[in-house]
């Protein structure tokens, strides 16, 4: 579906045991203190299954990094409209054509920058805000950049819990150069090619995680990690679906 970031493997097994399981676990003082509280076990539970599954593949992802997603309320992420759905393991309309990612992506990209206190970061593509407070529960600085003017403005408010965010609105093409070298950059929207200003803003022994490819159907998530010595080297992990990413830069690309 245009304007949906996801991955082309949609995991879902053994929902309903996790659901079932969930369910019979909380206590009623849980679900008044927070009404998604199962909802989101029942998410956990799943992607920790993924984790298993996919153990030892490029694919993997981590449980530190599953227990970031277990400490941000995705609900409070999302339009109203879309609460309801908010635990489901799916990418969700977010407004403006643009989408929050599935659970399993942002554990992912999440899982191949491998985020730490005391690291500074950057994030393209604020959208909801969600990726860049899963990255910012690491204890990192998080730096992000929304090029959609209200989505930067509501992502803005949102992340004010965080005082390790900072957000800005503009054209992420060009990173943040005040506030680089970073040790991490996440891009969630598809390039046509990595951005050589974000490589030269990643500091040596740094990683990158960005999402390119031509068209919709046919992008790849790339992981590109720099040596001690500044050289690049790029690893093809999956198969994906993000939003393009737009604004002046990468438009002077694709038109060449
Ligand atoms: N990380 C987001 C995912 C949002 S989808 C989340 O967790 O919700 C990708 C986002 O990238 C969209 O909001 C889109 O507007 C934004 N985007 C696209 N091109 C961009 C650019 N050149 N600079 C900054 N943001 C961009």
């Amino acid at each position: 579906m245009p304007g949906e970031a996801a991955s082309a493997r949609v995991p879902c097994r053994r929902v309903l045991l996790a659901v079932l399981l969930a369910c019979t676990s909380s206590t009623a003082t849980a679900q008044n203190a927070d009404p998604y509280a199962a909802a989101r076990r029942a998410l956990i539970a799943e992607l920790n299954d993924e984790a298993r599954a996919d153990a030892g593949t490029a694919a993997r992802i981590d449980r530190s990094a599953i227990a970031l997603l277990a400490r941000v309320p995705r609900h409070e992420y999302v339009p109203a409209s879309e609460r309801r759905n908010a635990y489901e393991n799916r990418p969700l309309g977010i407004g403006y054509g643009q989408t929050i990612s599935q659970p399993y992506i942002v554990a992912l990209m999440t899982s191949l920058v491998e985020p730490r206190a005391g690291q500074t970061l950057l994030e393209i593509g604020t959208g909801s805000g969600y990726q860049a407070a899963v990255l910012a529960e690491s204890g990192a600085k998080v730096h992000s950049i929304e090029i959609v003017a209200p989505l930067a403005v509501q992502a803005a408010q949102r992340l004010r819990r965080y005082p390790n965010v900072a957000t800005r609105h503009g054209d992420g093409y060009y990173g943040w150069k005040e506030h680089a070298p970073f040790d991490a950059i996440v891009v969630t929207a598809a390039a046509s090619s990595v951005p050589p200003p974000l490589l030269e803003q990643l500091k040596p022994g740094g990683r990158m995680v960005i999402p390119v490819g031509s068209s919709f159907f046919t992008q790849t998530l790339l992981l590109v990690q720099k040596d001690a010595r500044g050289r690049a080297r790029t690893r093809q992990i999956l198969p994906v679906r993000f939003v393009p990413l737009t604004g002046a830069g990468e438009s002077a690309l694709r038109e060449r």
